[in-house]
């Protein structure tokens, strides 16, 4: 049977929706086939539903927020970069504005413009699209990928195949995971499948009994530490104590990591502990404090945390919050430093892959081709995206892994199909 199609992609989220774009940018015919009722549905949650679509920050930078195997985009991020990225959408005629920690999202603060700059482009370039079609596998031949079947039956035939169907976070999504045995099947590896970008739960009894829920810290430093007080990962951002535990930017970054740790340690749960002024070291604390010695020590803590985490602090430490400074022995002051320096807590672990943001693990990427994402296994079969073993932390990170790995592969299965 003849192609109908120079590529099929497979998946039209975040990285198919480039792939597909690029690759008809180089005059392929391409054909999406999307199992949702809708292109692009996790962009339309992303970022709170405003779509974090990169950040603007060096390639140093963006590689470092990328953990999971980070550094295998340097030879995408060669051809298409996050300053690419941005050129895109303004090419599309999508203005994009620059927020806090470099994060860029669109002008008009709506996932849905940068969705329908994408399916206007694909109109433009005639791009055939499928909806409400679930693909049910590939084909191969002879170490050769062929085309597809859909859930119904249906054959579709092309010289390339690109999978962009995304990891497992969030299934409601779309991502449900369905690419890991088509890969399996081509002879590729996944690596063990884990959330990152996840909530932290908790057993200890003040998150048992909620005494801190809704409380919100801006810009502490969370440290979590392996059983023998080895740093696992540290990160200076907000978070926020949960019903369940704990959750902010700064604990989603840590997730990841702390799943990892308790799974190759085999232990049950993982130290954190919160620098809660993390600019002042103890001896400016002690300072600050001396200067107002005849004021209340809540008077004084409540200056520097939230008030209820400042009368839980005292609380724990059996300190009066009517006890005045001064009256303090140093061996009190310095219990109240060392919470405040490091208040400490523990998790078992994140929420379960399906409730993160991100997935950990997928097909390992030393079977993949980095400058142009080919399989190394099966000729004509590219991979793109979550499905890849690649993470990012918040921050636009992995919609840019997404949009890179997508544009790349979509360039090269174009220029190898004709
Ligand atoms: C709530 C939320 C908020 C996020 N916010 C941000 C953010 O602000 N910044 C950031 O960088 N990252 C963010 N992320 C992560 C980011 O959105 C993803 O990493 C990225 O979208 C992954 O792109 P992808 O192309 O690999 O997969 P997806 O965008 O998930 O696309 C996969 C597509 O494949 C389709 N599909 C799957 N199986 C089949 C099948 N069998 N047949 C046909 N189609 C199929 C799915 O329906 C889906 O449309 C967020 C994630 C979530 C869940």
């Amino acid at each position: 049977m003849e192609d109908q199609y120079h590529i099929i992609v497979v998946g039209g989220g975040t990285s198919g929706l480039m792939a597909a774009i690029q690759a008809a940018q180089q005059g392929a015919k391409v054909l999406i086939v999307e199992k949702n009722p809708v292109l692009g549905r996790k962009i339309l949650l992303s970022g709170g539903g405003r779509c974090n679509v990169t950040n603007n920050t060096s390639l140093e930078q963006l590689i470092r927020h990328i953990p999971g195997n980070g550094a295998f985009l340097y030879g995408a991020l060669s051809q298409f970069d996050q300053h690419a990225i941005i050129e895109f959408f303004q090419s599309l005629g999508v203005l994009l504005k620059e927020e806090d920690h470099g994060r860029m999202f669109p002008v008009t603060d709506r996932a849905r413009t940068i969705v329908d700059a994408l399916i206007d482009e694909l109109d433009r370039l005639g791009v055939d699209y499928m909806t409400r079609t679930s693909v049910a596998d590939i084909i191969l031949e002879d170490d050769q990928v062929k085309g597809i079947i859909t859930a119904s039956g249906k054959t579709y035939c092309a010289k390339s195949v690109i999978l962009s169907v995304g990891g497992r976070a969030y299934p409601r999504t779309g991502s449900s995971g369905d690419g890991y045995a088509w890969v399996r099947k081509a002879g590729h590896s996944v690596t063990r499948l884990y959330a990152t970008e996840s909530p932290l739960l908790s057993k200890d009894p003040f998150i048992v009994r909620r005494d801190l829920q809704g409380v919100s810290l801006r810009d502490v430093q969370i440290t979590a530490w392996t059983s023998n007080q080895r740093i696992i990962t540290q990160h200076r951002l907000d978070m926020i104590f949960t019903h369940f535990g704990f959750s902010g930017p700064a604990i989603l970054r840590t997730s990841g990591h702390v799943n990892q740790y308790l799974y190759q340690s085999q232990e049950s749960e993982v130290t954190l502990t919160i620098d809660l002024r993390p600019d002042q070291s103890v001896d400016e604390l002690k300072a600050e404090a001396e200067k107002e010695r005849d004021r209340q020590v809540s008077t004084i803590v409540r200056q520097w945390v939230p008030e209820r985490l400042a009368l839980f602090i005292l609380k724990a430490l059996d300190i009066s919050p009517t006890t005045l400074y001064r009256q303090l022995t140093h061996g009190r002051v310095d219990d109240l430093m060392e919470r405040l320096k490091g208040f400490p807590m523990t998790t078992t672990g994140s929420q379960p892959i399906e409730k993160g943001f991100v997935t950990g693990g997928g097909v390992n990427t030393d079977e993949v081709n980095p400058s142009t994402m080919a399989s190394k296994k099966i000729q004509g079969l590219y991979l793109t995206g979550e499905l890849l073993d690649i993470n990012g932390y918040t921050g636009g990170y992995n919609i840019t892994a997404a949009f890179v790995t997508g544009a790349v592969a979509g360039r090269h299965a174009a220029w190898n199909s004709f």
